[in-house]
């Protein structure tokens, strides 16, 4: 098989594996000003999707334009993130260079649309294929393509470890190569258990205290496990931004969530803000978290609260995820001050950060890799994909870090 990195490769974002010309694996854009998408798109026979995270799928009704009618192969959660996720890019830059689709492809992806569970084998561009879960987001999944020589498996994005959301990945099927994601392989998180604790005797004291919590969140994966752990604790929280579609959404896919009744128990014990008639300023005052998007605080209804809050530093405000250079939510952390809607504001409130990650650390990648003891590795999706296959190396793998554009042959 020949392998050429569309993008994704010695970076994290725009996503996009193409093998033989013929099945694409992945079509991903990176969030930046501008947004970045792959270097190129080609005409595939077959579209297979990891996950629903925008910089695996941003890009996929592309594929759809002209007289290109690809099949699209995902699970059914994935299917619905990604339309989700291309209604708000034509919503955010529809019509401008930034987006490269119209309604009509998003339109369109409906059509050529294949949903799968998880080891369910299907045919696609004339490659057996099998998703197995990932323990990334509801509906991730790792993808194993087999041409009857040779059996690749593409990790996607993965954790070893549970979320309350999601389990942890199991699945460790035979392959004769891999293409393994490496987000945090110079990274050590936290044990899950202690990073919830600290996280729930933070926002329990400053609830006491009289404050409010803003928990930023991102909509896909975080807010829900942000909603089951404020259930778990009996936090009173509210929940805005497009979190709340994604949860209604993956209540009618329990087979794809780790617990389905603790999710139905987070949903029905947060309240939905509707943002009507004043309603995010006044619950402001409220003795409660609010999880709402932006992650980073760069958008979403976060801007209502952030600037409403800020003054008091009895409230707080919660980072729950890896805050990218440049936005808001970094310059809060280490500056104490961001552009919130295009304002410099200076924030009282107190600010934290917390590790809820939904990927394999170093240890957990090499646990997983632990499996492939004997398969060549090409490491893709990370900041440091030269240092981990270097890594690997030493450790006796052959392994291998190409760049964007780069072809591979396994
Ligand atoms: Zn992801």
């Amino acid at each position: 098989m020949d392998v050429q990195f569309l993008g994704g490769a010695g970076e994290i974002g725009r996503s996009a594996v193409l093998i033989d010309e013929s099945l694409l694996l992945d079509f991903g854009m990176l969030t930046d000003s501008p947004p970045q998408f792959p270097v190129r798109t080609p005409s595939p026979d077959a579209v297979v999707v990891s996950h629903g995270h925008l910089d695996h799928v941003g890009n996929i009704p592309a594929l759809v334009s002209g007289d290109a009618r690809p099949p699209i192969h995902w699970t059914p959660p994935t299917y619905e993130l990604a339309m989700t996720l291309a209604r708000d890019t034509l919503k955010l830059h529809g019509g401008t260079v930034n987006c490269p689709f119209t309604e009509t492809n998003v339109r369109r992806v409906t059509q050529v649309s294949e949903t799968h569970g998880y080891r369910e084998s299907f045919e696609a561009a004339g490659y057996e294929v099998t998703f197995y879960n990932a323990g990334h987001i509801p509906g991730s999944a790792h993808v194993l393509v087999d041409d009857g020589d040779t059996r690749l498996l593409y990790t996607g994005d993965f954790h070893t470890d549970d979320q309350r959301l999601v389990s942890g990945t199991t699945a460790r099927p035979g392959a004769d190569a891999i293409i393994c994601e490496s987000t945090y392989s110079d990274v050590e998180h936290e044990p899950r258990t202690t990073v919830e604790e600290r996280f729930v005797e933070s926002v329990e004291t400053t609830l006491w205290e009289g404050g409010t919590v803003v928990v930023p969140a991102f909509a896909i994966g975080r807010t829900q496990e942000m909603l089951l752990i404020c259930e778990a604790h009996d936090i009173p929280c509210y929940v805005d931004g497009m979190g709340k579609r994604v949860t209604e959404m993956l209540g009618q896919y329990p087979e794809f969530v780790r617990d389905a009744d603790a999710l139905q128990r987070a949903k029905s014990h947060a309240r939905f803000v509707t943002g009507k008639d004043g309603q995010r300023k006044r619950i402001t005052d409220q003795k409660a978290a609010i999880v709402t998007t932006s992650g980073m605080l760069s958008g979403g209804p976060a801007m209502t609260y952030i600037p409403e809050i800020r003054a008091n530093p009895m409230n707080k405000i919660t980072m729950t995820g890896y805050q990218v250079q440049g936005t808001p939510g970094r310059d809060l952390l280490e500056t104490g001050s961001a552009e919130i809607d295009g304002r410099i504001m200076p924030v009282s409130a107190r600010i934290e950060q917390y590790d809820f990650s939904a990927h394999a650390d170093r240890d957990g990648l090499l646990e997983y890799l632990d499996s492939y003891r004997d398969t060549p590795v090409v490491v893709n999706h990370g900041d440091r994909c030269g240092a981990f296959a270097d890594t690997l190396r030493e450790n006796g793998y052959d392994a291998t870090a190409p760049e964007v554009g780069a072809t591979v042959t396994v």
